[in-house]
């Protein structure tokens, strides 16, 4: 069950409050974010709605059956919008496209990068200084002095920036560097990243785990969002199956699926889904006939000389037909009955 305070409710109210669910056995977790002060319920017995819904300082209350809560479109139903500042928004309705290279390399990269998405009206690039990798010798980014760089060339032109943090004592020194944070899909369940990226005020995109189910993703969410960060989205970025013709199963299924159980926007990575080049813009399109508020992907002005994943990495031809394609694909959507 969630219960929605009232702004103005004082200290003696919500006491009150909490008394009448202890009396029906709940345990509560009290969250504050951005947005809003709710207290998170969690119990089974039966009870009356009406007799909490009734008190003083209850602006809503509603019961959610899922695992996870806050998260959950059971309980609210209008879609999470995030506001980037100048006039970016992510939200339900519009496409958001974002995308850059795997890697930061140097400031040239960055530049033409930059020039290729302001060309194409993209206003959000991607990018990571630091760096997952799966063998300890290959390249892990620029770190903190590469966000700097990042941070200035993109400001310069009015871009916005998303890039990967992989543990909580970056957090600090990236804050003023990024516009969304990126947790990876090998911190999808970092509880203790999870925890820190709650207690900030700046974006978040969650990927998916590459075992995760959907419930772990948004149980996942719902740790950020509990600890006080609702400026929330998720992201589908393949799984690990069996199938080994490329690189990882872009799991289509999980969009609508997605869209279907939480408000928060759902954005489709097909560059780690499916890792191949040749593969990318059709998984893009058909996320986006699946639902996707966005798409995330990789682009470089030389794949086959990127620092990182190349394989999967568009160039600027391929991407300036994809930025075209997906935006009819997701205006002809619009149009279906
Ligand atoms: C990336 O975005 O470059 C990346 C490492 O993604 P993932 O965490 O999905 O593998
Ligand atoms: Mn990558």
């Amino acid at each position: 069950m969630i219960i929605q305070l009232e702004e103005k409710l004082k200290a003696k109210g919500k006491e009150h409050i909490l008394t009448a669910i202890n009396s029906i056995g709940y345990k509560t977790t009290e969250v504050k974010t951005q947005k809003g002060h709710y207290l998170v319920c969690i119990g089974k017995n039966e009870f009356d709605i009406r007799i909490i819904g009734s008190l003083d300082g209850v602006q809503d209350i509603h019961r959610v059956s899922d695992s996870y809560k806050l998260v959950s479109r059971k309980w609210k139903t209008d879609a999470t919008q995030i506001d980037l500042g100048n006039k970016v928004v992510i939200r339900e309705g519009e496409l958001t496209i974002m995308a850059g290279p795997c890697s930061i390399e140097n400031e040239e990269q960055v530049l033409k990068v930059v020039k290729h998405l302001v060309a194409n009206g993209v206003q959000i690039m991607r990018g990571g200084v630091f760096k997952p990798r799966s063998s300890p010798y290959a390249f892990r980014g620029l770190g903190m002095e590469g966000l700097k760089m990042f941070n200035r060339v993109c400001k310069a032109h009015g871009i916005k920036i998303i890039t990967e943090v992989m543990q909580v004592s970056q957090i600090k020194e990236m804050y003023d560097y990024v516009d969304i944070f990126q947790v990876g899909a090998r911190n999808s369940q970092n509880f203790n990243l999870l925890d820190e990226l709650g207690r900030v005020d700046k974006p978040v995109l969650i990927k998916r785990g590459m075992s995760g189910t959907i419930d772990e993703l948004l149980q996942s969410a719902e740790y950020i969002f509990s600890n006080g960060n609702e400026k929330l989205m998720l992201c589908e970025r393949g799984i690990r199956t069996y199938e080994n013709a490329y690189r990882n199963t872009f799991d289509l299924n999980a969009i609508p699926v997605l869209k279907e159980k939480t408000h928060l926007p759902v954005i489709a990575d097909p560059s780690h889904g499916v890792g191949v080049r040749d593969y990318v813009s059709s998984m893009a399109l058909a996320s986006v006939m699946a639902g996707a508020d966005g798409i995330i992907y990789e682009v470089h002005e030389k794949p086959e000389e990127a620092a990182s994943d190349g394989q999967q990495t568009l160039d600027f031809m391929e991407s300036e037909a994809l930025i075209k394609n997906a935006r009819a694909a997701f205006s002809a959507k619009r149009e279906f009955v």
